[in-house]
């Protein structure tokens, strides 16, 4: 038995293949005991196309999960997330923060100060900056998102390392920062596989991250960032590994918000 994939996309997104129902069967036949949707919430107009849904999809995506949830209710349980981008838009409907149909919130930071910096398109401009002081910005604004109380889940940890572009150094306060953060907060880390289809090729956060979160108790949780359905579960194996060696013995569910502990 695998624990959970809470990471998942829909094609509401704009960028993912395969129905709901796909994502699930892809689940139930690779043995997980849980499987969660996080599509991504709606970004304005201006920032959104073929990146996130469209504000008037968000009802519909709550409804065809819930409604898959019912579906699957004798074969396992369909958990209902969203993946935020942080810092929040102004165009953002806030009361999905306290909305009582989401098990699960993913903070995660895809823009500094506006600059899509983990899009293809826009990775041109990690030649033009100061590698360190983007990953300071980074970590300053996942602070900030851990901080505001309003997440689960950090989504994607080092994100900033897609392309492969590495800081000097190896900002250890910052993430030891973070960690206890977390820690205090009850919020997971994500251990996100997707990296390791990206030019990185490693899972994020790296293994040096994962020793320092597990050295403050933090949690974490796993999620493949899927956007097809063959990719639940990817490298998941290499994943669980990672964390055993580490030291974990467990990972974080959540139901309605609450995290609870899952037997790694
Ligand atoms: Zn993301
Ligand atoms: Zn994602």
């Amino acid at each position: 038995m695998r624990p959970v994939d809470y990471h998942t996309h829909t094609p509401l997104c704009g960028h993912a293949s395969g129905t709901p129902e796909e994502y699930i069967r892809a689940a139930v036949d690779r043995s997980f005991a849980e499987i969660g949707f996080s599509d991504h919430a709606p970004l304005p107009e201006s920032m959104r196309e073929g990146i996130t849904m469209n504000p008037e999809d968000a009802e519909k995506y709550i409804s065809v999960i819930e409604a898959e949830r019912d579906h699957f209710r004798d074969t396992i349980p369909v958990k209902l997330g969203f993946e935020i981008d942080y810092p929040l838009q102004p165009s953002f409907d806030r009361r999905f923060l306290a909305d009582p149909r989401f098990d699960y919130l993913i903070g995660s930071c895809h823009y500094i100060d506006g600059w899509g910096f983990d899009h293809p398109r826009e990775a041109a401009e990690f030649e033009k900056r100061d590698i360190d002081a983007v990953y300071a910005d980074y970590y300053r604004i996942m602070y900030d998102l851990v901080r505001s109380g309003m997440f689960n889940i950090v989504g994607h940890f080092d994100l900033v390392k897609k392309f492969g572009h590495r800081a000097k150094g190896a900002f250890r306060t910052e993430i030891a920062r973070l960690a206890a953060e977390c820690a205090r907060r009850d919020i997971a880390v994500e251990i996100n596989t997707a990296g390791l289809r990206k030019p990185v090729s490693e899972i994020y956060p790296s293994d040096y991250i994962i020793e320092i979160l597990f050295e403050h108790n933090t949690p974490v949780t796993l999620g493949s960032d899927a956007h097809e359905p063959g990719e639940i579960g990817y490298a998941f194996d290499a994943a669980i590994e990672k964390l055993r060696k580490a030291g974990y013995t467990k990972i974080s569910g959540f139901s309605k918000r609450r995290r609870y502990d899952i037997l790694l």
